[in-house]
């Protein structure tokens, strides 16, 4: 099921008729993202138009793709459908859980120490679900997939926001929380808002000192951090066709970065040469036969004003390499302007570090222009002044680069080579002296600069440019150097200047591996035993949730009114608590601690009904848990916006808490909380809120004739013996409410298996 070319065949085999069908709805040319989107309906064949930005569509993704951190969730909920197999193709990639310290080897050999029973259970779980399973010390998920699984014109979702990687190879491809990974693998289809579309067309050609990343370094400095959100941003025009596969999916990759759903590029040459260079000569042959099913159609790029919500325009041949930063990837400067912004803001001038690789940018194109310029402090008597690292994506990569002699060349110039794993890029990076908080500059090809992400030092100064311009950074050791007009100052005392960057897109000799770190699912899964320890602390099978009594509520306690913003990070914070995302007791000590309780103003202090003490939410909860009462918790206006972490919901279920009652909800909690088999609703009257009392019991009256858009009633009974009903809405459909009486969604799953 890992790689699966039937799945491939079928997806091309029905595009024809699919992409005929939409446009007879649509009634106007085609994006290249619409017909993909149309051509993946859940339904089958489009029946209607959608409209952008505002219909919900159910979708048929072909793949999931998951990351060691995120997976261990989402597999401990798909174990509990009680399929035999994942129902789509599906991989495991084992890249953010190694920390960077050491070097390759040695940090490897650490990190499987460390999370042995993590890629255990991980391991094991694939290996009896059909499920790819790839190694620590593989890669990173996005560089691995492009590699191995993305195909234009297709479909797939992963845990992880840069799963948009896979764009640059034509495919619509987006980051998800676990819980829609785990319905997709379920077998159930994945809802979508339908997106608006920006398109972006590129003029003329790359040349010099400006490569791919430029491209959206300036569209992140056009469209800013939230630009792109709710939109597929697709890219078009002579100066795409000219760009590589591995470019368009650097592109692609920080598209995340402005807030997009996802970005794409049409189906040409350049993907056709990156397939057969990684082994697929028989997806590019079938890609071609339908190959104009698989771009936009023409008269859209001729006139994309009129078929775009949003049209930006770059011309390749006037773009200026650009260097963004520090804290925010879209504060984008041209580099003839950087020298004099560093001065101005009195950013540190002297560069620390340059890291280049990581899933944004370490294509065999992206090593190969970086090495040109490595080479040259040899042959020029340069010594670099900064430190320099260098993090593969895929050990393909690694593996190729070291057989052709380039990373021999960054150990020359004083590189250090990382595993082949996300390290520096997601904050696993042992930097000697980062607790000292000590203001400094440091320079990477990766995609986030936000405070602290890189080394936990909210002072390190960080900067995104592409690997070349890092590597001349790094030679350098001072941010206010241009390399397209600068020269430094060689051992010899001599004035010498970089020669432009120089790159191979592909291999000459081709790719090779020797251990690509693979291990395929068992043929027959169902004697292959899960491993997860009893007395872990980590991770944790889990139970199915109770289905409903059948009767109505009555006798709950307010657990916390919450007062203001409570995102799914107030709900169930990260940081030290992600250690525990696969156990889900143990994370569940971490829920609603950050809400502010509407009645003491505090954070994680409520009082307990039972003892009229104020203890912790969790703590709290725990005592109704013990006392076998439910609870009730009430939130202000859009209750759980934010990332969409699965947590959330589970945890206050988990926990014993019945309902959550706010003035509104952010969708995807809304979903996920309905999913678990919980009560979402919403105050009919928001000032309703107002009549919420700390010593509250409370009642939900109508369970017994749930039924789609008929309001329940709550009853407030308050500690003075005076009660108030109130209505309260819900927007469950008729299958939701069987989620809630079976207890959860993969309860109904489980059943339908059986
Ligand atoms: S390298 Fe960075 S951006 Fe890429 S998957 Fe890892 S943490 Fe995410």
């Amino acid at each position: 099921m890992a790689f699966d070319i039937e799945m491939i065949k079928k997806v091309y085999d029905n595009l024809d008729a699919k992409v005929n069908a939409a446009r007879k709805v649509v009634n106007k040319p085609l994006t290249l993202t619409e017909k993909i989107l149309y051509a993946h309906l859940w339904d089958g064949e489009a029946s209607t138009a959608y409209e952008r930005g505002k219909s919900y569509v159910d979708f048929a993704p072909d793949r999931v793709a998951m990351q060691d951190a995120t997976a261990q969730m989402a597999l401990l909920q798909f174990m509990q459908a009680g399929r035999p197999q994942v129902a789509v193709p599906s991989t495991v990639h084992c890249d953010h859980l190694i920390q960077a310290k050491e070097g390759a080897d040695k940090d490897l050999a650490t990190a499987n120490n460390q999370n042995k029973e993590v890629y255990e259970f991980l391991s094991s779980v694939s290996n009896k679900y059909g499920i790819g399973f790839w190694k620590p010390g593989a890669g990173i998920i996005h560089q691995v997939v492009l590699e191995n699984y993305a195909f234009p014109g297709g479909m797939m979702i992963g845990t992880d926001s840069h799963t948009v990687n896979a764009g640059g190879l034509g495919m619509v491809a987006i980051g998800v929380g676990g819980a829609d990974a785990c319905d997709v693998m379920a077998g159930l289809a994945w809802e979508l808002k339908f997106p608006k579309l920006i398109g972006v067309k590129l003029t003329g050609k790359l040349s010099g000192w400006t490569s791919a990343k430029d491209v959206i370094l300036k569209v992140a400095g056009i469209l800013t951090v939230k630009g792109g959100t709710g939109a597929i941003v697709e890219y078009f025009g002579e100066g795409a066709n000219s760009l590589s596969c591995t470019g368009k999916g650097t592109i692609c990759n920080m598209g995340a970065e402005i807030g997009a759903t996802t970005s794409i590029f049409g189906y040409d040459t350049k993907m056709a040469d990156y397939l057969r260079g990684t082994g697929r000569a028989d997806v590019a042959a079938m890609a071609d036969k339908v190959a104009a099913h698989l771009t936009g159609d023409a008269e859209v790029y001729a006139n994309p004003e009129q078929y775009f919500d949003q049209v930006i325009e770059i011309n390749l041949s006037e773009l200026e390499p650009h260097i963004n930063g520090p804290f925010t990837p879209d504060l984008a400067w041209p580099l003839s302007k950087f020298a004099a912004a560093v001065k101005e803001a009195g950013w540190p001038a002297k560069l620390e570090v340059g890291l280049i690789g990581s899933c944004t940018n370490s294509s065999y194109e992206d090593i190969t222009r970086a090495a040109s310029i490595a080479q040259q402090a040899v042959d020029k008597n340069l010594v670099a002044k900064s430190e320099f690292t260098i993090t593969p994506g895929s050990e393909q990569v690694r593996y190729t680069v070291e057989r052709d002699g380039y990373l021999k060349i960054f150990e020359n110039m004083g590189g250090v080579v990382l595993a082949n794993a996300c390290g520096p890029c997601i904050g696993q990076w042992a930097r000697h002296g980062a607790e000292k908080q000590e203001k400094n500059s440091i320079i990477t090809s990766f995609n986030r600069n936000f405070a602290k992400r890189a080394d936990g030092n909210p002072n390190t100064h960080s900067f995104v440019a592409s690997p070349e311009i890092v590597t001349a950074m790094a030679i350098a050791g001072d941010l206010t150097f241009n390399p397209a007009t600068d020269t430094l100052t060689n051992s010899k005392g001599e004035q010498v200047k970089l020669d432009e960057p120089k790159g191979i897109e592909l291999p000459i000799k081709g790719f090779a591996v020797e251990d690509a770190g693979y291990q395929a699912p068992a043929e027959d899964g169902s004697k292959v035993q899960v491993l997860v320890s009893e007395t872990s602390d980590r991770l944790q099978l889990l139970e199915p949730f109770k289905a409903w009594e059948g009767t109505d509520l009555s006798g709950l306690k307010l657990l916390i009114k919450a007062k203001g913003k409570c995102t799914t990070d107030h709900i169930s914070m990260a940081g030290p608590w992600l250690k525990f995302r696969g156990h889900l007791d143990n994370i569940s000590n971490n829920m609603l601690i950050g809400a502010i309780n509407f009645f003491n103003e505090k954070a994680d202090s409520v009082k307990n009904q039972l003892t009229g003490e104020y203890g912790s939410v969790p703590a709290t909860q725990r005592a109704y848990k013990a006392a076998n009462i439910g609870s009730i918790v009430v939130g202000d206006e859009n209750y759980g916006e934010g990332s969409s972490r699965e947590h959330a919901a589970m945890e206050p279920r988990h926990l014993g808490v019945r309902a959550i009652l706010v003035k509104s909800f952010a969708r995807i909690h809304e979903t996920n909380l309905k999913k678990q088999g919980m009560l979402a609703l919403t105050f009919a009257n928001p000032a309703d809120y107002d009549k919420i009392q700390e010593d509250d019991t409370i009642d939900i009256i109508g369970l017994t004739s749930f039924a789609a858009n008929k309001p329940l009633s709550i009853v407030l009974n308050h500690a003075d013996g005076s009660k108030d009903e109130i209505s309260v809405n819900h927007t469950y459909n008729e299958q939701q409410i069987e989620w809630f009486k079976a207890g959860g969604a993969l309860n109904i799953i489980r059943a339908s298996v059986k």
